[in-house]
């Protein structure tokens, strides 16, 4: 007899919320990590990342993001944590044909969101930090907002293990067999464990474990640069939403100025291809010059002086759409992978559907368009 129900690999951002989910539905969880608790070496650190509804990567993202929210919430709930999501309002902007812009736009319409449209001058009126060109517009999107990865992984860790979970660090899991009667994983000191179903949750690492699956993934190097800015009036939250922009420079990111941490940027639409062994993680200087004049493009009172820079790992598939089913040939066997650099705002959806799939059950969210069956 199977010693767990479910074991979970990798409690990064999607693992923990894994493991929470299926502990809180009362399944026996071994939950294994091959790092220690608040790692920054996979694609889950970096105090903040940013949710928005009117999604403009897919529309069919909308539903399941209003179950994230839903599930956020009841996060914080259970918890008593009140940290975990913050609603800031949420600007997108670039040309009106630009994928961010046109995307949010109709997600919005399809799905009837809350949003307001504002030409260049309004932008600068409504939000004084903000200096578009004159040929872009924003969407501004009232129910965006920034989740705390640390916390968050911390907080569904601790709840799980309080809901019976066995979750084990520093151990890394080298290989796994399916048969009709459960999963076996061993680990590289030659231990094995056994359970009715396993969730394969392993970041940029997926290729690994999943190799028989040969997912077209590809792991992208991600610079994110924290600043002091010189006009911090501007970037607090209440005065700053999140923002997403589409510029001739590229597609970025950003938050407000936090206290203690600094108003982070970062590039979305491109990074040197790399694995998650082999992975460069010093920064160079030139690449927070770079961050640091398109922030004085279009944030101008922004571009201080740089606090930090850090790697980061964006795990894309070439559709830059989610995978998350259960392996074609092992029914038992449930994966969650390639989250193309914008998976986190997702993880308690996420987690939840995975462990529906781990049990045996349909997944309660329309998430079908993100099946492997697409790769052919
Ligand atoms: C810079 C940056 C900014 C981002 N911004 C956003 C954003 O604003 N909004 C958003 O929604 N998303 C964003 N994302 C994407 C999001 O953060 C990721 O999709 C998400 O964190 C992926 O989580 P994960 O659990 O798949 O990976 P991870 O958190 O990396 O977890 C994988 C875990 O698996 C473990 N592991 C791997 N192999 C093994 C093994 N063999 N045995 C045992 N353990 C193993 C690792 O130790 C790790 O803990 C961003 C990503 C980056 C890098």
């Amino acid at each position: 007899m199977a010693s767990f129900d479910v074991i979970v690999v990798g409690l990064g951002g999607i693992g923990s919320a894994t493991a929470y989910y299926l502990a809180r539905q009362g399944q026996r969880v071994l939950g294994l990590d091959m790092y220690q608790p608040g790692h920054t070496f996979g694609s889950s650190h970096g105090h903040h990342r940013i949710i928005r509804e009117a999604y403009f990567e897919d529309p069919n993202y909308v539903p399941f993001v209003q179950r994230a929210y839903t599930l956020w919430e009841e996060l914080e709930a259970d918890t008593g944590q009140d940290d975990l999501l913050t609603i800031t309002g949420g600007l997108m902007f670039g040309r009106r044909d630009s994928d961010v812009v046109s995307g949010a736009l109709t997600s919005g319409r399809l799905h009837g969101l809350p949003y307001e449209e504002f030409s260049t001058r309004e932008t600068s009126r409504q939000f004084p930090g903000f200096q578009l060109a004159e040929d872009m517009v924003a969407v501004y999107e009232p129910r965006s907002g920034f989740v705390a990865p640390e916390l968050a992984i911390a907080a569904q860790s601790q709840r799980a293990a309080e809901l019976g979970a066995e979750l084990q660090y520093g151990v890394e899991v080298t290989g796994w067999t399916s048969a009709a009667a459960g999963v076996t994983v061993t680990t590289a000191d030659g231990t094995t464990h056994s359970a009715g179903a396993l969730v394969v949750t392993t970041g940029p690492w997926a290729a690994e474990l999943l190799a028989d699956l040969q997912i077209p993934l590809e792991v992208w190097r991600i610079v994110n640069s924290y600043f002091e800015p010189l006009e911090p009036q501007h970037y607090a939250v209440g005065n700053c939403p999140i923002y997403l922009f589409d510029a001739p420079e590229g597609t970025f990111y950003g938050f407000p100025h936090l206290d203690g941490v600094g108003l982070k940027i970062g590039r979305h639409d491109s990074g040197a291809v790399t694995t998650a062994r082999e992975i460069d993680r010093r920064v160079d200087p030139a690449e927070e010059t770079y961050l640091l004049d398109v922030l004085g493009k279009y944030l101008p009172g922004a571009a201080g002086t740089v606090l930090q820079s850090i790697t980061c790992m964006y795990t894309m598939t070439p559709d830059e759409h989610f995978v998350i089913d259960r392996h074609p040939e092992h029914a038992n066997v449930v994966l969650g992978c390639g989250f193309s650099g914008h998976g986190y705002k997702f993880a308690p959806a996420i987690g939840e559907a995975l462990g529906e799939l781990a049990t045996g059950n349909a997944p309660s969210q329309p998430i079908a368009f993100l099946g492997l069956d697409r790769f052919g």
